[in-house]
């Protein structure tokens, strides 16, 4: 077997396909499935994955393997098994999907280091390599004669480890130790010989005595009560030593959390954890959905499971979307499984995202918790996988390959014979009909932990106050309720499902308004800069003074965004403090965290957002929750905006009245009588999900089909929508009788970068073969698409319609 089988990183379907390569004798020993390699490919050098061996290939001159980037695989056979599926699920490219289970340092290439993790003797070459230093270039023993096997040993034994130095060494956290560099008794010899007056080196002797071991210099130099002098003063007479030590960046410091204990569950907890339990133990797969009110006790049932699972020795996985993953989130985690959890989320810098999945891939954690890419956490010992909140739509991911988590949870929940949980107050009607169908096992949670009702809601009708001659985007209600709350000193959560200043700049005298000159949609005023910006490219554009079309002045900002809120929210309450947290106030790094421990500090008294503060907030003191535009979602063009309204509605009631205060909730509306709006309101999942499962069967929309969304575009107008007509009748001709085919229709964009986009929508019930059309329509215009002057995106489960 001297032959490698690769899949090279040349994203193109003509190289959709495994490469032979000669397998060169240094690399024999070590080289297995799952290590990326360098392999040249016509004129270049490129990045490859083993995925198989064989010692017979078809084609006669085989080009010889150049590098090995990894002495142990970054990929599991799992995971190269899951990558193949995840492909021709999303109908992807094998690379892409290879790639996507990987952090971004190891995407691109990085320097590589040796490092020395033991001061015991190493084999003689590896001494004379190191050389008395404690890491080196890669390159340096890449010059030797050591073959890649003997530091594969090394590696297994935890003596070295092989580094991506991800930053500069400067800025990679490395902490002095110090150590004795000399027996006790020579330590104790010295003590004798100082001065009288070397009072601080002789405590630093004595402590050594007492203690022999090493110790970080931070700590030494606290305990002590003395300087880095004194320590060099040592270190010179050779009696101590200092060396540099890597420490993981574990952006999280593990001691704060305070360590928590299962709870005693309550009868209704009992009952939904004991059938998992029951699938853990017998190493089962099946799907749970926990369908439970905010504070019903999820949560308590995910930890619970999870210690089940690692008493048993294995690993969980535990998906939250994105934005919900707050501290609050991470605490419990921590709190309860303290250091045995990595956390990957956005926030993290490239190098600690890579830090923490280092942490799992050398097994030192049994917990992940992370948004929608941990499902690839490289786990060998998989025991169970949970998905809080599963309705959010985040868990699909918008760019090639396009997977939803659920669905790679579920695939590798069979082959590691573990339970999928997935968890939500409002889940997605996807799951409920499973569930209503016993393919899913439903559970349901009606109360909350601590008994006390979900907050009244109350809807306002905003047609009525401006009848009654109130203009300000705050209802009287509202107004009142707010001021009743200020009284009292207790904490206000407003809800606007927006960013940005204002949405749009419209022309009073004639209604012209500015959009995009290279894509099709209205520019977003940013009152910061006075610019207009295009939120689909980079265009942007200082606001007219005139209008384009008829030179009137009055040009004004219409829609509105938190800014404006926050402006006229000041106005109205002055004496009301208020934190604003949107998209451009939680920009930086850590802002996030921040803004809400200020919240929780009572440093404000209304936390003023856009649907970011609507998940997984938990404030003892909010009583009021006032969400100001509940319908601005209803009137996009997606079969999922009622759907998405309720979730959203639901949601961020659950965030009033949370504890011993009782809560309420004031709905702003144009559009009282929306089904998603009133049902929300008196939190009727039951009749929702029936009112909403009518619409869809109506409409023929997921779950009775299945929908396939196909997006062409090209500069020129006709040629896109020409070769999405070509696209639709060539699928007509395939497809059985009960599939619809739609389109050519421009998108809800119709252009986006100045190319013209249209597409082409497939409903289906049954369509085994669909995947197989799909791949024969994209080689039809392969060419095309490879001239890059037509652009083919296929999504099989598409959730943006746009
Ligand atoms: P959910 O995830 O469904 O919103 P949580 O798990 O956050 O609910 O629980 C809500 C609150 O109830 C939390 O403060 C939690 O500590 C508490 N809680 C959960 N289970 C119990 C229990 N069995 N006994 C007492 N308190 C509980
Ligand atoms: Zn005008
Ligand atoms: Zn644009």
């Amino acid at each position: 077997m001297n032959i490698a089988k690769v899949i090279v990183d040349v994203p193109a379907s003509s190289t959709n396909q495994t490469f032979d390569y000669l397998i060169p004798d240094k690399f024999m020993e070590m080289l297995t499935v799952g290590m990326r390699v360098i392999v040249p490919f016509g004129p270049r050098k490129i990045m490859g994955f083993v995925v198989g061996f064989t010692s017979e290939s078809s084609f006669t001159k085989l080009k010889k393997i150049i590098d090995v980037l990894d002495l142990t695989p970054v990929l599991t056979t799992e995971l190269l098994e899951l990558g193949k599926w995840v492909a021709n699920e999303t109908l992807s490219l094998s690379i892409t999907a290879l790639q996507a289970m990987l952090p971004q340092v190891l995407k691109s290439q990085y320097k590589k280091e040796l490092v020395r993790l033991t001061d015991d003797m190493l084999p003689d070459e590896f001494e004379n390599l190191f050389a008395g230093r404690d890491y080196i270039p890669f390159e340096e023993f890449e010059a030797t004669s050591i073959s890649y096997y003997q530091l594969q040993k090394l590696l297994e034994a935890g003596d070295v480890s092989v580094d991506y130095l991800v930053k500069s060494r400067i800025t990679k956290k490395q902490i002095t130790m110090i150590k004795p560099a000399k027996d006790i008794h020579v330590l104790e010899e010295a003590l004798g010989d100082l001065s009288k007056t070397a009072k601080k080196q002789k405590q630093l002797l004595l402590f050594f005595i007492a203690n022999e071991k090493e110790i970080e210099q931070k700590e030494l130099l606290k305990k002590v009560q003395t300087t880095t002098s004194t320590v060099k003063a040592l270190v010179e007479k050779e009696l101590l030593e200092t060396y540099q030590q890597e420490v993981l960046r574990n952006p999280y410091n593990d001691n704060e959390f305070a360590r928590t204990t299962a709870l005693e569950l309550t009868d209704e907890q009992s009952q939904a954890i004991e059938p998992i339990n029951q699938t853990i133990e017998e190493n089962k797969h099946d799907v749970f959905l926990i369908h439970g009110v905010t504070g019903s006790g999820k949560t308590e049932i995910y930890l619970q499971a999870i210690q089940h699972v690692i008493n048993k020795g294995k690993e969980a996985i535990v998906l939250v979307p994105e934005i919900s993953l707050t501290p609050q989130m991470v605490k419990r985690f921590k709190g309860r499984f303290g250091s045995s959890v990595a956390v990957m989320h956005s926030a993290l810098s490239s190098g600690e995202k890579y830090d923490e999945w280092r942490r799992i891939h050398r097994k030192e954690v049994n917990v992940v918790v992370g948004a929608r890419s941990a499902i690839f956490a490289p786990f060998q010992n998989l025991g169970i996988i949970i998905i809080d909140e599963e309705h959010e739509t985040t868990y699909k991911q918008e760019d090639q390959p396009r997977y939803h988590a659920r669905d790679v949870a579920i695939q590798r929940g069979k082959t590691n014979n573990c339970p999928v949980i997935l968890g939500s107050a409002t889940p997605a009607l996807e799951s409920y009909a499973r569930a209503s169908k016993d393919v899913y096992k439903l559970a349901t949670l009606s109360q909350r932990t601590n008994q006390k009702a979900m907050p009244e809601v109350e809807i306002i009708d905003m047609r009525n106050e401006l009848h009654a001659g109130n203009r300000t985007m705050f209802s009287r209600t509202l107004k009142e309720e707010i001021e009743q709350c200020l009284a009292k000193g207790e904490q206000i959560v407003l809800m606007l499902n927006r960013r940005g200043y204002s949405t749009f700049v419209m022309c009073r005298d004639c209604g012209h308004v500015k959009e995009c000159p290279h894509c099709d949609i209205a520019l977003t005023y940013h009152k910061n800069s006075n610019q207009l910006k295009c939120h689909y490219c980079s265009y942007e554009e200082r606001v007219p003074e005139l209008c384009p079309e008829c030179e009137s002045d009055l040009i004004r900002y219409f829609g509105t965004g938190t800014q404006k809120v926050e402006e006229s929210l000041t106005k109205l309450i002055p004496e009301a403090r208020v934190i604003r947290m949107d998209v451009d106030t939680t920009r930086r790094k850590g802002s996030h965290e921040k803004l809400l421990s200020q919240f929780a500090e009572g440093k404000a008294d209304i936390l003023l957002g856009t649907q970011m503060i609507a998940k997984g907030l938990d404030f003892e003191n909010v009583t009021l929750v006032g969400v100001l535009t509940a319908d601005s979602m209803l009137h996009l063009p997606d079969f999922r905006s009622s759907e998405k309204t309720f979730q959203l509605l639901t949601q961020v009631s659950g965030r009033a009245g949370r504890h011993e205060l009782p809560g309420k909730v004031v709905v702003q509306t144009y559009t009282p009588d929306h089904y998603s709006i009133e049902l929300a309101s008196v939190y009727d999942f039951d009749t929702f999900y029936k009112h909403e499962m009518s619409m869809r069967k109506a409409f023929q929309y997921p779950p009775y089909f299945f929908l396939a969304l196909i997006t062409v575009s090209h500069e020129n107008n006709v040629k896109a929508m020409q070769t999405t007509q070509q696209i639709a009748q060539l699928l007509m001709k395939s497809v059985g009788g009960d599939t619809v085919v739609l389109g050519p229709t421009p998108s809800p964009i119709p252009r986006i970068k100045d190319r013209y986009r249209y597409q082409c929508m497939i409903k289906y019930r049954n369509e085994p073969h669909l995947r197989k059309y799909m791949n024969k329509i994209k080689s039809v215009f392969a060419d095309e698409v490879r001239k890059k002057d037509l652009l083919i995106t296929v999504d099989m489960q598409p959730y943006h319609m746009m």
